[in-house]
C-alpha cells in the first residue's frame, strides 16, 4: 500500500493546470517531481514494490510514461520497450490505433521486441479515460505476451479509466487517484 507519507509529498508537488491544452482539461503537470530527486526516487520505489517479481518486461507510453518507467526497469533488472506515438519508430513495427475524444490515433511498438508468453507491466504517468491504455495492451496481445499489471502515477476516477481495463484481468495500481 502507498504510504501516506508519499501520496501527500505527491499532491503537494503535482501541480494543476485549469484548460491546459484545452478549456475544461485540468491538466496534471508531473514536471517538478524532476526537481525533487528524493521524492524521484521513492516514486520509483513505490512502483517497483508493487511489480518486483511479478513481471518479465516493462511496456512504457510515450512520452510521460518513459520517465519513470526506464527507471523502473533498470531497478528491476528487467527490460524496457517503448510504446512510441505513430511515425517515430523504424520498421519492423506494429500499430494500434484508439479513438480520442474528437479523432483517432495510432501507437507503435517494434515487432519482435516482446516475447510470446512474457509477462508485461504497462506503465504511463496518468490513466484518464483508459484509451491509451488500451491501445498499448492490444499491441502486447497480438505478440503473444501477457498483460499482467497496470501502473499508473495519476488516475483520474471521473474518467473511468480502471473499468475499461477490466476485461485484462490484470492487476492495477495508482499512486494518486484525484
Ligand atoms: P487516456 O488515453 O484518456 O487514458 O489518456 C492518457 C494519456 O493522456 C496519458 O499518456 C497522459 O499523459 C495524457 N493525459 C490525459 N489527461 C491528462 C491530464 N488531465 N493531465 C495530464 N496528462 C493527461
Amino acid at each position: 500500500m502507498t504510504s501516506k507519507n508519499l501520496v501527500q509529498k505527491l499532491e503537494a508537488t503535482i501541480q494543476n493546470i485549469p484548460d491546459f491544452p484545452k478549456p475544461g482539461i485540468q491538466f496534471k503537470d508531473i514536471s517538478p517531481i524532476f526537481l525533487d530527486p528524493t521524492l524521484y526516487k521513492e516514486v520509483i520505489d513505490e512502483l517497483a514494490h508493487f511489480s518486483r517479481n511479478k513481471i518479465d518486461v516493462i511496456c512504457g507510453i510515450e512520452s510521460r510514461g518513459f520517465l519513470f518507467g526506464i527507471a523502473l526497469a533498470a531497478k528491476l533488472e528487467v527490460p524496457f520497450i517503448l510504446i512510441r506515438k505513430k511515425g517515430k519508430l523504424p520498421p519492423p513495427f506494429i500499430s494500434q490505433g484508439y479513438d480520442l475524444e474528437y479523432g483517432s490515433s495510432e501507437i507503435e511498438m517494434k515487432a519482435g521486441q516482446l516475447k510470446p508468453g512474457q509477462k508485461v507491466l504497462i506503465h504511463d504517468d496518468l490513466l484518464a479515460t483508459g484509451g491509451t491504455t488500451e491501445a498499448a495492451a492490444k499491441l502486447v496481445e497480438s505478440q503473444g505476451a501477457c498483460v499482467s499489471q497496470f501502473s499508473f502515477l495519476i488516475s483520474l476516477e471521473d474518467l473511468k479509466g480502471s473499468e475499461r481495463l477490466k476485461s485484462y484481468n490484470a492487476e492495477i495500481y495508482k499512486i494518486l487517484s484525484y
